[in-house]
């Protein structure tokens, strides 16, 4: 076998394994429920300023839908923890919580992430909570589709 050989077979797996992850990506997406799936959705037309701004305007719409459906904190939850004045939401893109749920009186309480600072954290991965896997998801699929058409872009998120 030819050293060229070695490279085209390299080429050939490279792309079979691009379009597997593109293929996981998108079934990711597809995978979550309305009306999520359409606020997450990456455009194939953005430029690089537009991207950045397209993946922050996202975060923003997913903590709207997310408040609306949010109900004020349970007061069982309120008398346990001394938080009376916020809304918290479970992930609705990969599930999380914030890991700080608790059993009181034999049931099983999720406080979730505050609305919107500590669920803003956990969509962007910034600060000290753990970062949304869905998101991550959504993010590197963003940049792929950016470097498609702009293979020299790096979109800084
Ligand atoms: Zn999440």
């Amino acid at each position: 076998m030819k050293r060229n050989d070695f490279r085209y077979e390299y080429e050939v797996e490279e792309r079979r394994r691009k379009n597997e992850l593109y293929a996981l990506r998108t079934l990711v997406i597809d995978l979550i429920p309305e009306p999520y799936r359409s606020a997450i959705i990456p455009p194939h037309t953005d430029n690089k300023e537009e991207s950045i701004r397209w993946f922050y305007n996202t975060i923003e719409k997913v903590i709207e839908l997310a408040e609306a459906e949010a109900t004020p904190t349970d007061e069982v939850i309120q008398r346990f923890t001394g938080w009376n004045d916020t809304k918290r939401t479970i992930c609705p893109l990969c599930k999380a919580e914030t890991g700080q749920g608790f059993i009181f009186q034999n049931k099983s309480y999720s406080v979730g992430f505050t609305l919107p600072l500590g669920f803003r954290r956990h969509l962007s991965g910034h600060g000290s909570s753990e970062g949304c896997e869905v998101m991550e998801v959504v993010r590197n699929l963003k940049r792929e589709i950016h470097q498609e058409k702009w293979p020299n872009e790096i979109i800084p998120f």
